[in-house]
């Protein structure tokens, strides 16, 4: 009998309330095992409150409201369902994926009409699930890492394994079907033309840090401040992926020429960062940002603006890949699959006088700071850890709104007071760490609250909780410790400093890692104190 939604609600509701990780892992195990691959593939992107795969371009484009609407008429309506049976897993998938592909014209009235006949086959439990797990408030409870686990255990793999199946798919539907399938997902490997998520660095704070870190001998590279590109080229077809895997090779032009001028490769997949440059220094990332939002208004920027395109890695090259070379050979590979102009500005440093000075010769020339890599180390996709290290004068954190409240006085009309907050990597769950109304212009103040009303899950009095979707960065003078908070710190002064629509809720900064920096915080005022 095919797996239907109720079936999955109540294994969600099950998960959530075991409270043990492994009781939770144990649970989501024998789930799957008993699943067909297709039905693995729906089943875990929905309890990750995915939906549609990674990377996917696809949105269900109808906001709380909308869905809100179509329960209340559905409540007062009279007339029966035209079928009762409660809907299958992939009927709930089919419809959402036609609601996603409604457009012009009636394009609400119809989404609403889907929704409707939808939630008139489930309970109001089913309906309030499907809720979350679209709107993503509260987590169901089996956040990504616990999938990972059972489906492990499902498989027969090591964690390792998995976590690098899964980067390397770049999505978790198609590693549940793959395992559920008994393919082989230790044979998975990079694909051209599929991206994988890009690794990440962690934050340092002295170049002595970094030294010890990579035990005294470093690979230092300018940070550029703009947007993550991954490249695959095969045969003089090039296609651009975001830093979210997403497909944005239309905008930008000038690096899909500068790289079929370029490189040298029958295929190859390079990771860079493309930045905007006016009278030979870069333009800020906010800039960017803001363009970015705009497809039409975008076009017109790109052409004004010559993009440049540094890359600092290669993951494949000439059908092989490359992800478990070494950072030294991957970087000889990539200087000379790519002519000089392409290539990020890198040095290897041994001292902390020679990587302060490379550092300050990165910040003339008008960028971040550098990133600094383990020479003997892998490429690791999706992961943030101490093999990269990124060393930067501003000291931020990237944190997701969770919610708003209304202004006063000349911000009335807008929410324009934001509730800031962090992940945390134990529970999966975001908590408050902050609040601020500075840093963002009229405009942006305008839009935010569009796109917040559109996030909306509830409204208390003057505060307009949001599903936790639109990454910010932040400055802040101090870490403190809060007793108002639940997370136990808080950010003194915070101020936006733009909005990160190239980042996801799951790429920011965590609670560990604001308690290490509260800690290193203290290390070093008692220092400079002494
Ligand atoms: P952050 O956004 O502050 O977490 O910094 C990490 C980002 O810096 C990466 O995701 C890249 O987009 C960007 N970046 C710029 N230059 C480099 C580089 N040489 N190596 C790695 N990442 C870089």
């Amino acid at each position: 009998m095919a797996l239907t939604f109720s079936d999955l609600v109540k294994v969600a509701k099950q998960v959530e309330e075991k409270r043990s990780r492994i009781e939770k892992v144990r649970v989501l195990t024998s789930f799957f095992q008993g699943l067909t691959p297709e039905e693995a593939a729906l089943a875990a992107r929905f309890l990750a409150g995915f939906v549609f795969p990674e990377g996917d371009e696809r949105e269900l484009g109808v906001g709380y409201a909308t869905i809100i609407n179509a329960i209340r008429q559905l409540r007062n309506s009279r007339i029966a369902p035209l079928m009762r049976e409660p809907p299958t897993l992939q009927e709930v998938y089919s419809t959402l994926d036609r609601i996603s592909k409604a457009s012009g014209e009636g394009a609400r009235e119809r989404k609403l009409i889907l929704l409707r006949g939808l939630f008139s086959r489930m309970s109001e439990e089913e309906v309030e699930y499907l809720l979350r797990m679209l709107f993503g408030e509260v987590r169901i409870g089996a956040n990504v890492g616990v999938i990972l686990e059972s489906l492990a255990k499902v498989g027969g793999y090591t964690g390792e394994e998995i976590r690098r199946g899964y980067m390397l798919l770049g999505d978790l539907g198609e590693l549940a079907r793959r395992v559920v399938a008994r393919e082989d997902i230790r044979s998975v490997s990079l694909e051209i033309f599929r991206p994988v998520k890009p690794m990440l660095a962690d934050m340092a704070y002295s170049p002595l840090e970094v030294l010890r870190e990579h035990s005294g001998y470093t690979s230092a590279e300018f940070k550029y401040d703009g947007v993550r590109v991954q490249v695959h080229v095969k045969n003089g077809r090039v296609e651009i992926f975001s830093r979210r895997m997403h497909r944005i090779t239309e905008f930008l032009p000038d690096v899909v020429d500068k790289v079929r001028e370029h490189v040298k490769a029958e295929s190859a997949v390079v990771d860079g960062e493309a930045v905007g440059v006016v009278a030979g220094r870069p333009v800020a990332f906010q800039e960017l940002a803001r363009r970015f939002r705009r497809k039409n208004e975008l076009r017109s920027f790109l052409r004004s603006v010559p993009f440049q395109v540094y890359f600092f890695d290669i993951l494949y090259l000439n059908g092989r890949m490359l992800i478990d070379e070494p950072y030294v050979t991957r970087r000889n590979l990539l200087e000379d699959a790519l002519e000089g102009e392409l290539l990020a500005r890198q040095k290897f440093v041994s001292s902390v006088e020679e990587l302060e000075a490379f550092y300050e010769e990165a910040v003339r020339e008008g960028h971040e700071g550098v990133v600094c890599k383990q020479p003997g180390s892998n490429y690791e996709p999706g992961v943030r850890g101490k093999k990269w290290l990124k060393l930067k004068k501003v000291d931020t954190v990237d944190c997701v709104i969770v919610a708003a409240e209304w202004g006063h006085g000349r911000r009335a009309g807008w929410l324009s007071d934001y509730y800031l907050a962090v992940r945390d990597e134990n529970t999966g769950g975001f908590v408050v760490v902050g609040k601020t109304f500075k840093g963002l212009t009229d405009a942006e103040f305008e839009e935010m609250t569009r796109k917040l009303l559109e996030l909306k899950t509830r409204e208390e009095g003057w505060v307009v909780h949001v599903k936790p979707q639109i990454v910010v960065e932040v400055d802040y003078s101090e870490i403190q410790r809060s007793p108002r908070y639940s997370s136990g710190l808080a950010l003194r002064f915070a101020r936006i400093r733009r909005i990160r629509p190239d980042k996801s809720p799951d790429d920011i900064t965590t609670l560990q890692e604001l308690w290490r920096r509260y800690h290193e915080q203290r290390k070093a005022r008692i220092i400079s104190d002494a």
